[in-house]
Order: C-alpha cells, then structure tokens, then sequence
C-alpha cells in the first residue's frame, strides 16, 4: 500500500502565489515555512490545486514505478479499463492500448463499465423510494460527503464504485491471486485503490500506462477478457448513470444529474430545504460533464468530441447484455473534518493583528487566497494560514518599516518621482536644505508633494532626473552648494520613475571629524594587508623577519600621516 498522499506539494517548486488556496473549496491547504502544503485529511482528491499551480509544485503522485514492478515480477494483473478511454486515449490507439496490457504481461484488459452495469442492476433494486437517494461512482463526491456533509451520510447508496465492484467480480472470475490494476483519468480512484488493497492493488492514470507501451500504432480489434460491457459505457458523461436505471423511472419520482464541485456543494447545501418528497435520485460527480474531464483525462481533445465519442460508443454498445454480480454492498463511515466555531472575540483580536479592525479596512481582496479577510482570519486562528499572506497587510509593514529606516538615518535622504515631486523625505533632509525645516515638516510630514526642484540646486535636480530617465544605477559625488560642500548619493529605485538621494553635509565638523577617523582606519587596514603579504611570502616564524617587518610598518605609518597632514 502506498502512504503518500496521492496529491502533494513539491516544496521546493512553490511559490507562494496562493492560487491553490484560492480554488480549493475546502481550504484544505495551509502554509507552512512560506509553502502551500496539502492537508491530507481535509482534502477531497478533486486534482483542482493541481490543474491551477503555474509552479508545477502541486503534484499527483506518480505510480508508474510501483506499476513497473509490479510487471516485472510477475504477478497476475489484470487492468481495470475505465469507460473513459474512448475520451482520452487518440481513437486511432484505442485498439492497441486495450491488447497492449496482454503483451505487457497482463492477463488481459477487462471494461470497468461491467461493474457500472452491475452497480445499476443492484441500485435499481436498491433504490429508497419516497426518499432522497444520493447515488455516485465518484470518490471525490463520497469524500465531499464523508467530510463535510456528514448528516447525509445515510442518503448514499450503500454501493460500491464502478471500479471496485469490477474489481470484487475480477477476483471472483481469476482468483484471490489477482491483482487489479485500474487505468483511469481520475486522481481521488488512487486514495480509493490505497484504502482498499485487497481489491484495487494500484490505481494509474491513462497516461501513465500509454508510458509502458510506447508508440501504439492502429489495430482492428481491441480483445477485452472475461465479456463485452453494455449501457455501463454511459457513466463517463454527467447523467450517464440515471440513463442505465432509466427502467426505474416514474413519473412520480425525480431523478437529477449535476456535476463540478461547486455545483455538488450547491446540491448538498440546499438539500435541507427541501420538503417532503416522493423519491429523488441524484447522481453527483466532481468533475465537470462527468469523468470525460477527469484530473487526468488529457486535455488534448474538446469537451464536445469527448463526449460524443463516449455517447456514440455507449450507444453502440447499449443493447449487449453483461453478468451481473451482486456482491457490492457498502457502507460508508464519516470522517468529519474539523469544523471549528470561531469566537468572535478571537477573530477580532487578529483582524486587529493584520491591522484590519475596521469594516473599511477589510478589503475582502481574495490575494491571501481566501474570499474574505474575516476567512482569512478564521484560517489563522486554525493555523492553516500566515499573516504575511496578506498583501494590504505586508506592504503596510514594509512601509513602517522603511519609515523607520529612513527616519532613523543621520543623512539627509529623500525619494522624488520623475516630475520631481516628493515622496518621501527624512527631517534630516529637510534641515540641510530647508530653512525653517522642523516647522514646515511638521506642518507636512514627509514633506510629500512638494517640488524637489524648490529645494535642492538646479544641478542637483538634473541629476536626480538624469538617474530615473537614464536608468544608471548610482551616482556618488561631492557637490558645492554656496558655502557648502555635500556628499551626494543618487540612486535608481525604479527606472523611469522614482530615484532616492542621500545627502551628508560633509563640511560639518561632525563630518570633518569622521573623514579623518576613516582615512586613520583605511591606513591601519593597507598595512594590516601589506604586512600579511610579506609574512605569507617570507615564512612568519623568521624573527629577522618580524624585525624587518616592523621597519616596514613604521616607515610605511609615518609617510601615510605625512600624506594626510599636506593634504
Ligand atoms: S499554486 Fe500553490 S503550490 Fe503552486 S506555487 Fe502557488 S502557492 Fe505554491
Ligand atoms: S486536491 Fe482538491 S481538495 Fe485537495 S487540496 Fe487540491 S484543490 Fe483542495
Ligand atoms: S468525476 Fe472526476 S473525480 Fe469523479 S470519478 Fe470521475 S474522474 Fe474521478
């Protein structure tokens, strides 16, 4: 059996775009470290995350080596064909992919469809008239149900899936020895494959089998073992189960078919509103029009070719008559997820973490992944979810942050845009230019808006404009202004747009005092190099060594302070 979870993060891929968080409608995703992890417990196995990741790190377990092994060890394998095949494998392959298990050293293919049409027979007995029937061949749908609509536990068919009933009638035909491997297009028939070994001993995708054989090229026939399937062909497509239990209808009774997750949550919502009804019978799949458009159907074929291929062939085929095997019965468990109640106390106190506390300041922008903040919020308090996933949030820190950067600074520093407006500036900055500077940046924090151009000289400006416009990194030099000589550093911050200035007044005494210690420590440095590059090359345990290098230094000392004192 295999324990990894059939969907997964490759950690080292993810990107931290959220987008998985986004479409999964269970948020059965959380971030940890900075990665969007899949929470096995909370997840239904519907491959959505997958689809979505533009990273590639949201993944499906692969399990082709398992398969391969499986080959070359020869055991008795039989495949398990989904119906969708005629979907999703290029028509003019179909034929040999089905003889290719044989010559891979199957003991043949055989049609899940045969254990649809045994699920038919048995649900058409089975069916709870006067009551509401949930009937499904989806994993995801049962899963759907097992977690988060568990009350309706008791409204599903006490069926197997397609696949595992084939599987039991399989085993019943060849032996417990046996092993069925399913072939499909679906990712949630791995979980169900995982959780029964016994019957399924691997589920893979069409894809991952079409890899074992290589190029197929057209063959007449495809050669199924044990017989032909019939109606059991319909069930790939939205509404295919209803039509093969089509005997059962009744004018009195309701039979619905609806697919997509999003439309399944909407039937389950509203099933609690509905009133005394006769019978209604509700066929739910997870995907879109119905396994045709499973996670891993292939995506090279249209929506509309894909189901008429499968219509056209299931009504070929409508009439043949198949065995049927009754031994199917199940029960289903439920595995509630966690459905926390939040109090709204706590939720508050992190909207006010994430400085959200106002109803204006919930945003409800969806970035974090979530559809609203006070989600987003829930998310945190079960720790599925991280501050740092909102945006509004993080740019706000980043801002306090460069705030108190630039605040904190001994330099004069300002931001300017291209019209050579202010974005922002420090206090510092305004006293080396601005007379009366403490009043007017009071007055105006920031001074934001005002015109650069009204403050420092006009060479200045110029070559604030000369760094946005012609994109060069960095500009470094001493420049006189009247009386005055300032250290100015002028560097891009986005090109064509906004440029930053740092500015020192280089003939305070502060200044002078500093450019006199940092010319001291530029000396003591040259010698320290200088001094190792003669031990290195002379042997350090020399002692006429250490004398001559002594010298060295004195002499060396004593021409760099003579050089600092002219100058
Ligand atoms: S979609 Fe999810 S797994 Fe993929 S990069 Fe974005 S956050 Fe990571
Ligand atoms: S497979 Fe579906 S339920 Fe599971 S994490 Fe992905 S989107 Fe969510
Ligand atoms: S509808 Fe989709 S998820 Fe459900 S069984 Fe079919 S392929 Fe799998």
């Amino acid at each position: 059996m295999n324990t990894q979870s059939p969907v997964y993060t490759q950690k080292t891929e993810c990107q931290d775009c959220y987008k998985c968080v986004r479409v999964c409608e269970f948020k059965a995703i959380k971030i940890e470290d900075g990665h969007a992890i899949v929470i096995t417990e909370a997840c239904v196995y519907c491959g959505r995350c997958v689809e979505v990741c533009p990273a590639g790190a949201k993944r499906v377990r692969n399990d082709l080596v398992r398969l391969k092994y499986m080959i070359s060890s020869g055991r008795n394998l039989i495949a398990s064909v989904a119906p969708s095949y005629i979907a999703c494998v290029a028509s003019s392959a179909q034929n040999a992919f089905i003889n290719s298990f044989v010559r891979s050293g199957f003991i043949g293919a055989s049609e899940t469809a045969l254990g649809a049409q045994s699920v038919s027979s048995v649900l058409k007995e089975n069916i709870r008239y006067g009551e509401i029937n949930i009937t499904t061949c989806c994993p995801v749908v049962v899963e759907i149900i097992r977690k988060y609509y568990s009350h309706l536990v008791p409204l599903l068919t006490p069926l197997m899936s397609p696949a595992l009933a084939h599987a039991k009638q399989l085993k019943n035909t060849f032996g417990k020895d046996c092993e069925v491997v399913f072939v499909g297009p679906c990712i949630a028939k791995k979980i169900e494959a995982d959780r029964n070994p016994s019957l399924i001993s691997i589920s893979v995708s069409f894809e991952e089998a079409l890899s074992i054989f290589g190029d197929l090229k057209e063959e007449d026939s495809a050669e199924f073992i044990t017989e032909r399937a019939g109606a059991g062909n319909y069930y790939p497509v939205e509404g295919g189960m209803i039509r093969t239990i089509s005997e059962a209808r009744h004018a009195d009774n309701c039979y619905m078919a609806f697919s997509g997750v999003d439309e399944v949550r909407g039937v389950l919502d509203s099933i609690g509103g509905i009133e005394k009804c006769k019978t209604l019978v509700l066929e739910l799949m997870a995907c879109r029009g119905g396994c045709i458009n499973g996670p891993l159907s292939g995506k090279n074929k249209s929506f509309l070719s894909k189901r008429m291929n499968v219509l056209q062939k299931a009504c070929e085929r409508e009439n043949i008559v198949a065995s049927v095997f009754k031994d199917i019965t199940a029960g289903w468990d439920k595995s509630c997820v966690n459905t926390n109640v939040y109090r709204e106390e706590d939720i508050a106190a992190v909207l006010k973490t994430t400085g959200k506390s106002r109803e204006d300041q919930q945003l409800n922008c969806g970035g974090c992944g979530y559809d609203s903040c006070r989600d987003f919020a829930k998310a945190i308090i079960d720790k599925k979810a991280e501050r740092s996933m909102c945006v509004t949030y993080m740019r706000r820190l980043a801002q306090k942050k460069a705030n108190a950067l630039i605040k904190s600074m001994p330099s004069g520093v300002v931001i300017a845009d291209d019209s050579l407006s202010v974005i922002e500036c420090n206090l510092n900055f305004a006293r080396l230019f601005i007379e009366q500077a403490d009043t007017m940046f009071n007055a105006r924090p920031g001074l934001e808006g005002a015109n650069l151009s009204k403050i420092l000289p006009a060479n200045i400006c110029s070559i604030f404009l000369n760094v946005i416009r012609t994109g060069n990194d960095f500009f470094e030099k001493d420049i006189r202004v009247e009386n005055k000589f300032y250290h100015c550093s002028i560097f891009l911050i986005e090109k064509g747009h906004v440029a930053g200035g740092i500015f020192q007044d280089i003939t305070s005494p502060m200044m002078r005092k500093k450019n006199v210690i940092d010319k001291a420590e530029n000396v003591i440095n040259r010698n320290l190099q200088t001094v190792q590059t003669i031990a290195a090359l002379l042997g350090e345990n020399a002692a006429s060594t250490e004398v001559l290098l002594n010298s060295i230094i004195e002499s060396f000392n004593a021409s760099e302070m003579r050089e600092d004192e002219d100058e």
